[in-house]
């Protein structure tokens, strides 16, 4: 009989980034609490399958350029894998790997039939005009056409990508189809099967995450002071959904630096100005602070909604929030989670509070496979049952057995996961 035990783990190889090490170091927190079977474990530390592409395009300026693209797909026991796509000069396999594998305990935790996936082009989106991205939004579709597909994956918008993005992917993938097929991407516009709400759906989710914290800790929503990192979709929107509760928000930034202002800022008037200059650079109200100092204010909730990687062993210890609501997708490292548990800073970690995107994504999926549309209300309603429902059972395993909120989001998590993969058995 062949032994095992002398094979080297290869996906680490493959895969080797700080961030994909962070996701399997919080897989290995997790699994001991998830009573799951160390051959299964084994498999879930491994993507099923990894796509490199390269995208040739035009510039405007008549060169070609060659764009390095991604797409990682890490698990489909439950069902079609799913995850944004991202541009941005960091994309990596390694990056991508780390954030498929969060999306396969995210989806699981809040109980939708699927894995998750990840994806993206290394490019700075920034230096690159409208015609530009949609030709290599184009490419990059026909590129992936083996791979994705409303039953085998379906791609959404993440990192500098919109509904325009997801609008280009769904003509490039209809036009080969012969037919539109909407189901193929989420967070598309409204006008071609997008769903109303998805646009909101991330940011709205992370406060409503917010929001039952508070009813849980006896805080009132609306007596809080908030800093949110990151003005873009996720960030903004957020921003907007504290005000429109009655809290307060004393800091925001984006990559033009920080601004500050103890009285509250002018989140519309902000947004306005974000969206017509496509940052906060000029916004000349308030205190500027540097994108270090914003995550040093006093208040009480600290929204992380810009990227990875934003608080580290270094900076936790300096932090005067009393809470931090994770709406970026790995936006704390182990050493800053290892600091902040010690300092009693309770963390609603990235799975479940951003979980709010991936979820409307579902129902817009459902919507466009049953050709039956759903109302705003009735979405914002279902959102906010899902969330609580996911909610209130990571505070349970949290609380019952005296582990992180973290950890016991991913405990909820990769328990479902792999019950199902125990239950499929191993094929052939
Ligand atoms: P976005 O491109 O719309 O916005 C990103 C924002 O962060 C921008 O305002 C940008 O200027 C700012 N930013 C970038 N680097 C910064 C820095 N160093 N300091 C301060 N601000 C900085 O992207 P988004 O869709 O809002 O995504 C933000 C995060 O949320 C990512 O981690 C993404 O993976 C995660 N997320 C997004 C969704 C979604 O539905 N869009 C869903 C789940 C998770």
């Amino acid at each position: 009989m062949a032994s095992t035990e002398h094979v080297p783990s290869f996906a680490h190889l493959e895969y080797d980034t700080p961030l994909y090490r962070t996701a399997i170091a919080q897989f290995d927190q997790a699994v001991p609490y998830a009573e799951v079977d160390p051959g299964i474990a084994e498999r879930l530390r491994h993507p099923e399958r990894s796509i490199i592409v390269s995208c040739p395009i035009k510039l405007d300026d008549g060169s070609r350029v060659v764009f390095p693209g991604y797409r990682v797909q890490h698990s489909s026991v439950l069902g079609p894998t799913k995850g944004g796509v991202r541009y941005d000069p960091e994309v990596s396999l390694g990056e991508c790997a780390a954030l498929a594998v969060w999306m396969t305990w995210k989806c699981a935790l809040l109980r939708l039939p699927y894995g998750g996936a990840k994806g993206g082009v290394r490019c700075n989106p920034r230096e690159m005009s409208h015609v530009e991205l949609e030709r290599l939004t184009r490419r990059f579709t026909s590129e992936l056409l083996p791979f994705i597909g409303p039953q085998e994956d379906i791609p959404a918008p993440d990192m500098a990508t919109n509904e325009q993005t997801m609008a280009w992917m769904m003509d490039t993938y209809s036009m080969q189809r012969g037919h539109a097929v909407p189901e193929i991407v989420t967070g598309k516009p409204i006008a071609i099967g997008g769903s109303v709400f998805r646009h909101e759906a991330t940011g709205a989710g992370v406060v409503m995450v917010i929001a039952r914290a508070c009813e849980r800790l006896e805080w009132r929503l609306s007596e809080q002071r908030c800093v949110v990192q990151g003005f873009g979709n996720v960030g903004g929107i957020a921003a907007q959904e504290l005000v429109d509760r009655g809290a307060t928000v004393i800091g925001v930034s984006d990559v033009s630096g920080g601004v500050h202002d103890p009285a509250g800022l002018d989140i519309p008037t902000m947004s306005a100005y974000a969206r017509e200059h496509g940052s906060l650079e000029g916004w000349d109200t308030g205190t500027r602070v540097s994108g270090e100092e914003l995550l040093e204010l006093e208040c009480d909730i600290l929204v992380l909604a810009a990227r990875e990687d934003q608080i580290h062993g270094d900076n936790a210890t300096r932090l005067r929030c009393r809470m931090i609501a994770e709406g970026a997708n790995g936006p704390t490292s182990l050493e800053g989670d290892a600091v902040l548990l010690e300092r009693g800073i309770p963390i609603l970690p990235d799975v479940l509070t951003n979980a709010g995107g991936v979820t409307v994504s579902y129902f817009e999926w459902v919507q466009d496979l049953g050709r039956l549309f759903w109302g705003r209300d009735e979405i914002r309603a279902k959102l906010a049952e899902k969330l609580n429902d996911a909610f209130d059972r990571v505070w349970e395993i949290s609380h019952e057995r005296a582990i992180p909120m973290r950890t016991a989001a991913l405990v909820a998590g990769i328990h479902d996961v792999s019950t199902a993969l125990e239950a499929r058995g191993l094929y052939p």
